[in-house]
Parts: structure tokens; C-alpha cells; sequence
């Protein structure tokens, strides 16, 4: 049984959230996601030449992205280097931001999306697609639509928004994480993990609670943008 929440949020609450872009100078486009004690930074290069050139595509652009944990982002050190965690975010980032990114408007090009944790308490991969296409559109690349992500999941016998790593770890009754992205004006789901256990009733609740959180992020998102183009006009 899982009645109250360990930082006593309701069921259906996200942690108290931040988002900001056009934070990184050198990059064509940047923005920092903070849900809770999980912080993502996002840096966006490009569209620029396509490198190495065979994975050139004459049709549309290429997206390359790397996901990292900074060393100092989890108690015990982030291990140096790209293991297959990194690389299985990165790949399902990626997989995400190709639906979110038109791409045939870019022919032979690439562009290239940098994401760091610097905290990680649960959702990472979800602040970090969700910091990564707001980077994308503070690069003024042409998009779909942002992609609004967040994890939601079942702790003992109760439906969650926005797990942290302490419910995650939930050993009494288990613990099911969701991670879930959305193209919030599309109405359509470009990532869909789950690790765990549930039924197909409860995904489907699943799936609604984090639609209703990536509702508010979507909100805090364009508020960002907005922010940031307003400022750009007045200098
Ligand atoms: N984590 C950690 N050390 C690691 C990798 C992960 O402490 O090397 C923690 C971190 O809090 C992370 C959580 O485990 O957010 C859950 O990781 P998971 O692989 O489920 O991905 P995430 O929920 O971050 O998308």
C-alpha cells in the first residue's frame, strides 16, 4: 500500500518545476528543465554539414544526440564515459525529437543535441527530451511541436505523476515506471517506456495522468519560449 506520497505531493501532482532557454551562448540553441531534483540541460548545433558524410540524407536532416550524467548529478559519481544507459536514452531522445523536428526541411543536413543531467532524481530521460525540444525550438528549427515528457507509474496500488528516484525504489507492493513524451498539441505519443508490471487498465490510466502533467510542462514550455523571443525583440 502506498497512501501518501513520501514528500506528501497529491497522486496526480508534478514536482515544482523550472525551464528557461537560450542559457548556452555557444550553441545555435539551449534550454535547462528542472522537475523536483532532476535538472536537464539541453544544447542544439545546427542544422550544420553532416558528419561523417555517409550518414548523410539527401531528403531531410539527420538528428544526433548524446545524453549524459554529469559525475556530480547522483550520490555515488555518474561513471565516466557512454554506457548502455546513456546510449538507450540518447537513442529514444532521438526517436522522439524525429517526430518533433521537420526534418525534410533540412535536407542534408545534421543537427546536433547535446542533454547533461546535472541532478538526477528519477525522469531524467523525460526532462531531458522535454529540455531538449524546447533547444530545439529556441534553435529556430522547424518543429511540429514541442515535446512535453514526463514519467508517471504505479506505486503499490496507487497511479503516480512524476515519480522520484525514492518511489521508483518502492519495494512494498513494486513500483512501475512510465516514461511517456508528447507532442502536446498533436495529441500524439512519441515515447512510451515501462518498467515494470501493470495491467492494460491501469496504462491506460497511466498514460492519462501523465498526459495531464505534460499538459502543464507543454504550458511552462512555450512560456519559456515566449519569454525568451519577447526578450529578443527589445534588445
Ligand atoms: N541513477 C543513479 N545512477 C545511475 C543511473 C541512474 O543514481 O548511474 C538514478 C537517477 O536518479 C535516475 C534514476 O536512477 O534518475 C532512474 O534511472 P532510469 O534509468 O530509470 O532513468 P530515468 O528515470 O532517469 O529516466
Amino acid at each position: 500500500m502506498y497512501e501518501e506520497r513520501f514528500d506528501k505531493r497529491k497522486f496526480d501532482e508534478l514536482r515544482p518545476m523550472e525551464a528557461e532557454t537560450g542559457i548556452i551562448p555557444n550553441a545555435n540553441g539551449s534550454a535547462r528543465f528542472k522537475i523536483g531534483n532532476t535538472e536537464a540541460y539541453a544544447a542544439v548545433y545546427g542544422p550544420q554539414e553532416v558528419k561523417p558524410k555517409h550518414l548523410e540524407k539527401v531528403d531531410r536532416a539527420i538528428i544526433m544526440c548524446r545524453y549524459d550524467m554529469m559525475p556530480f548529478s547522483v550520490p555515488d559519481r555518474a561513471k565516466p564515459g557512454f554506457d548502455r544507459r546513456d546510449m538507450e536514452i540518447s537513442e529514444v531522445i532521438t526517436n522522439s525529437l524525429n517526430r518533433a523536428v521537420i526534418l525534410e526541411e533540412m535536407p542534408r543536413s545534421m543537427i546536433d543535441v547535446r542533454v547533461y543531467v546535472s541532478q538526477a532524481d528519477a525522469g531524467t530521460r523525460c526532462a531531458s527530451l522535454t529540455a531538449a525540444a524546447m533547444a530545439c525550438a529556441d534553435a529556430g528549427l522547424p518543429m511540429r511541436d514541442l515535446v512535453a515528457a514526463v514519467a508517471a507509474g504505479k506505486i503499490g496500488d496507487s497511479i503516480c505523476l512524476d515519480l522520484t528516484k525514492e518511489e521508483e525504489d518502492f519495494h512494498e507492493g513494486g513500483a512501475t515506471d512510465v516514461p511517456i513524451g508528447f507532442l502536446p498539441s498533436k495529441n500524439e505519443i512519441v515515447l512510451l517506456q515501462l518498467d515494470g508490471k501493470v495491467s492494460r487498465e491501469d496504462l491506460k490510466k497511466i498514460i492519462e495522468i501523465g498526459k495531464i502533467g505534460a499538459a502543464k510542462i507543454y504550458e511552462l514550455q512555450k512560456a519559456a519560449l515566449k519569454r525568451r523571443f519577447s526578450n529578443e525583440s527589445q534588445s
